[in-house]
């Protein structure tokens, strides 16, 4: 059976659900908050061919945007953390795009793992498996714009709707899910506390 184009918003969730990266029930964060469900990303990338149809799907949303598509291959997929590294490496290799760089956080700040020079960066699209508040793909439009590149895209496989809808003012956060997260700050509020559901401490 030939796969879709891009598959639904329902089966996205479907495939995350299949390979345990996205489980509803109640969590408790190290934070103390409290939440009915749980993402846990690279679940999904650990089989090869759910990360092959999540980042072959993310890329087909890419060609979609004119500017990108009339950019390739001289592209450069940048990816905020090491989480979006499967999604990168997916996506360049749909796209055929050049180059691919990854950053990561370090004594508190947000830095490309290579060494990256002034110049020599193609237009970027910024990928990442999920985001939830926007703030790793905004740290990461920073880190580019010190590099004098421009940022023609952004696309993640899920976008919490507390995360904004655009990036450096004009570039659509691109995506294969969107979802709408329920966070408590301590059991007080919590719907799945009040109905004496166990909860399941979580690491991240
Ligand atoms: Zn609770």
């Amino acid at each position: 059976m030939m796969p879709k184009l891009i598959p639904s918003q329902d089966e996205v969730m479907q495939t995350l659900k299949r390979t345990g990266a996205f489980r509803e029930g109640h969590f408790i964060y190290p934070s103390g908050k409290h939440t009915p469900h749980y993402f846990q990303m690279p679940l999904a990338f650990r089989y090869y061919d759910t990360a092959r149809v999540l980042a072959v799907a993310l890329s087909r949303k890419f060609r979609t945007e004119k500017i990108v598509s009339s950019a390739l291959p001289k592209i450069a997929v940048i990816s905020p953390s090491p989480g979006g590294i499967p999604v990168a490496f997916g996506v360049r290799d749909a796209l055929s795009a050049e180059q691919i760089y990854w950053a990561e956080r370090e004594d508190g700040k947000r830095r490309f793992r290579q060494y990256v020079n002034q110049g020599g960066v193609h237009p970027v699209i910024i990928v990442d498996d999920i985001t939830r508040t926007g703030d790793a793909l905004l740290e990461t439009v920073d880190l580019v714009r010190e590099l004098g590149a421009p940022i023609i895209g952004c696309g993640v496989i899920v976008r919490f709707t507390s995360a904004p809808e655009k990036i450096d003012d004009d570039v659509p956060i691109l995506s294969l899910a969107e979802y709408d997260a329920k966070w408590y700050d301590d059991g007080e509020n919590c719907v799945e506390c009040r109905d004496d559901a166990p909860a399941e401490h979580v690491r991240f």
